[in-house]
């Protein structure tokens, strides 16, 4: 195969061929359950993404692809649309690619180990390099993926304005005189998220002792936006880590981890930011890495995809990826110590898709529910798809974020449970402006708050 101009690892035929067309994983993926739509579905995607492998393997005559062999078998809506453009990115191409929510739903439903995360990544990148999209996209992606998130001091400026906007009236004002509908914007500030009173960031630097006798001495990635947003989720974790015999410490240096960078194609931000965290967190040895944040975890999990074999980064994203664990993983594995007393609740949980699809964890999180006294655990219907959060999905494709989340409301009132529960920072915005905008009265808390919670009650 020709050299990719995309750094770090690139799918292979056998990538793509691996899927066989059975369509098991339709019913699935939460794009094809609201459209029906082939074009739309994980299976007319790749057969997307191997038309444009194929264009690029044909342009350089190095072709081992036979694009007739994959046009039979997928539906008429995604093959007639692919026969009818030029060039492979078309503007059809990055549509069906930015609808889909990197939920990785597929993955788990496939019975033939489809990849689908690397090879959707993969295409955005491309997508990235070779597509001028609209201006003002162009402006906004450079501005959030190169100066706003590598940067915890932009981060901090840009928390200290939102929370002026928030804290001094300046918000409601928006709201009342119709302004935000004005700019088009009303939707999506619904999902703008309560700046904290202060930032986790003071804690960089800073250890934990554990309380009782050492059982781990762990590090705790403690994300980017989640700094100005979640420091109440981040020292909650240090609690919880701290009371169950862990030394934590707060590595000073570390970065966004660059999900989002990497979910949106743009790699170069992505391997910037791991190249980074990989110096800082290798630097000591600790016995995991720890994380509350599912989207940052399955990213941090596959650090090595960033980089190529022979670059320097990739056996450290190798060595540094065996460390990180999901809180809800390395507690349940370490085996909980610290007293926990009643919570008499009751309370469902939703599954972050980049937990339960991403990193395979399903039981984890239901088995320190459970762990908790009196707490009434109940199943959410529908629990494995996704709440329409998915990164920044619910700012780019706002509509179809809120057809999602308008569901799993409805089924999260179904449960008659007060709080729901759930395992990453961006779900919980997501299930918050749902219990505003459906006025459910429900509390939306992570699970290590719940723990938490029932260590300190
Ligand atoms: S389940 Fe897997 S093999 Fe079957 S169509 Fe979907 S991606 Fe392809
Ligand atoms: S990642 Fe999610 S939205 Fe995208 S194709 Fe797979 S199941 Fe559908």
């Amino acid at each position: 195969m020709p050299p990719s101009p995309i750094p770090g690892q690139t799918p292979v035929y056998e990538d793509y061929a691996r899927c066989i067309h059975c369509g098991l994983c339709l019913n699935a993926c939460p794009t094809y359950r609201l459209w029906n739509l082939e074009a739309d579905s994980p299976r007319g995607r790749i057969h997307q993404m191997i038309h444009v492998a194929q264009s690029e393997l044909n342009d350089s005559r190095g072709s081992g692809l036979q694009p007739r062999h994959y046009s039979a078998k997928v539906g008429a809506s995604a093959s007639e649309e692919l026969q009818s453009a030029g060039s492979p990115i078309t503007g059809s191409f990055v549509d069906h690619i930015d609808k889909c929510l990197d939920c990785r739903a597929c993955e788990t439903a496939c019975p033939s180990g489809v990849e689908y995360g690397k090879l959707v990544e993969h295409a955005r990148a491309r997508i990235d390099l070779e597509y001028e999209r609209p201006w003002l996209s162009r402006v906004l992606r450079n501005f959030v993926f190169h100066d706003l998130l590598p940067n915890p001091h932009v981060i901090t400026d840009f928390a200290r304005i939102f929370r002026l906007y928030q804290r001094s009236g300046l918000q409601a004002i928006a709201r009342a005189i119709g302004i935000l509908k004005l700019l088009g914007l009303s939707e999506r500030e619904r999902f703008l998220p309560r700046i904290d009173d202060h930032f986790f960031y003071r804690r960089y630097g800073w250890s934990y002792p554990a309380a009782g006798p050492r059982r781990a001495r762990v590090a705790f990635f403690a994300g980017c936006i989640a700094n100005v947003t979640f420091s109440q989720l981040n020292e909650a974790t240090i609690r919880v880590l701290t009371a169950n015999g862990c030394e934590v410490v707060v590595p000073k240096g570390q970065l966004c981890c660059g999900a989002l960078a990497a979910h949106a194609g743009v790699r170069d931000a992505a391997r910037e930011l791991a190249a980074k965290n990989l110096s800082v967190f290798l630097r000591e040895d600790f016995d995991a890495i720890i994380t509350n944040a599912a989207g940052c975890g399955s990213t941090l999990k596959e650090y090595d995809h960033l980089f190529s074999p022979d670059e320097p980064e990739f056996a450290q994203a190798r060595a540094f990826s065996k460390k990180v664990r999901d809180v809800t993983e390395f507690l349940t594995e370490l085996g909980l110590s610290a007293k926990l007393k009643p919570l008499p609740l009751r309370v469902t949980y939703q599954d972050s898709c980049h937990l339960l699809h991403g990193q395979k964890i399903r039981e984890a999180p239901r088995m320190l529910l459970r762990a908790i006294p009196k707490l009434d655990f109940v199943e959410l219907p529908d629990s494995e798809i996704c709440c329409g959060s998915a990164g920044i999905y619910n700012v780019t494709q706002t509509e179809t974020s809120l057809q999602l989340l308008a569901e799993k409301m409805h089924h999260a009132q179904s449960t008659r449970a007060p709080i729901i529960a759930t395992a990453n920072p961006g779900c919980l915005l997501q299930l918050r402006a749902g219990v505003r905008i459906h006025r459910t009265n429900q509390q939306v808390l992570h699970i290590v708050e719940l723990l938490d919670r029932s260590i300190r009650s």
